[in-house]
């Protein structure tokens, strides 16, 4: 690190958990987030902020006068503009060091497979299911760490799931893949704005602890808030034995 990424880390490196040592492999780290909306701007904020090395950001789509309410990174003079590159403009403006690589693409399966292959974790920051279900059975395969968000109205929720550990559950044993999944966009059902900060938020500080080798993460748990009430519950979350995406994505 030179003088000014001492400066500019200081109150990182000052921090035991953190310090030098951990400073720098957030630097050294290459993380993929999809989706660059409500949960995906604040996860993006922070983490480009914190210095992670390299951040590819995933969205195919454009920055709307009705995203602006709630999606930090971009700004009014963004609209109609790809928001992976109004992200990467607002990134670049906090921290001119940090290398984002801007996908303007929707993602197959097989294209997250390229993407995940070469990331450390990635961030869920996609607001439907079929999205959320691919990410899982490819970090799943490729044994990547996933740190899981969604937030609608005024309800939120995070997980992270380390598949680097052979007996982590996954996404489809929280909820299964038959289900009968509603899909609940923003567009329809309206979101409270600073949830999103508050889930991606924590999107955020998940990633930079696992970077950090701190391991008091919420691995093996759901936390849950009520934004109303701001009533917050961590629930614990064990593998299901019988859960199809396990079962068939595992080798053990
Ligand atoms: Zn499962």
């Amino acid at each position: 690190m030179n003088d000014s990424q001492l400066l500019r880390y200081s109150r990182h490196i000052l921090l035991p958990e953190i310090g030098i040592e951990g400073q720098q492999k957030l630097l050294d780290a290459n993380v993929l987030i999809i989706g660059a909306g409500g949960l995906g701007s604040p996860a993006a904020l922070f983490l480009a902020s914190s210095g992670i090395g390299t951040i590819t950001l995933c969205d195919d789509d454009t920055v709307d006068l009705t995203n602006l309410q709630r999606q930090i990174a971009h700004r009014t003079s963004h609209i109609g503009k790809a928001k992976v590159l109004s992200a990467q403009a607002t990134m670049f403006e906090l921290n001119p060091d940090a290398k984002i690589i801007a996908l303007q693409e929707r993602a197959t399966e097989s294209r997250l497979e390229q993407l995940v292959a070469v990331a450390d974790i990635v961030l869920d920051c996609s607001d439907n299911f079929p999205t959320r279900y691919s990410l899982n059975r490819v970090c799943m395969q490729l044994q990547k760490p996933l740190v899981s968000g969604a937030a609608t109205r005024f309800e939120g929720q995070i997980s992270v799931f380390d598949f680097r550990h052979a007996d982590c559950p996954c996404y489809a044993c929280l909820y299964p893949e038959q289900m009968e999944s509603e899909e609940t966009r923003c567009s329809m059902l309206g979101v409270f704005a600073p949830l999103v900060g508050i889930i991606g938020s924590m999107q955020a500080a998940e990633t930079l602890k696992l970077i950090a080798g701190i391991d008091t993460t919420l691995a093996g748990r759901v936390l849950t808030i009520n934004a109303l009430t701001m009533e917050m519950r961590t629930i614990k979350l064990v593998r299901d034995n019988q859960c199809p995406v396990c079962v068939s994505h595992r080798t053990n």
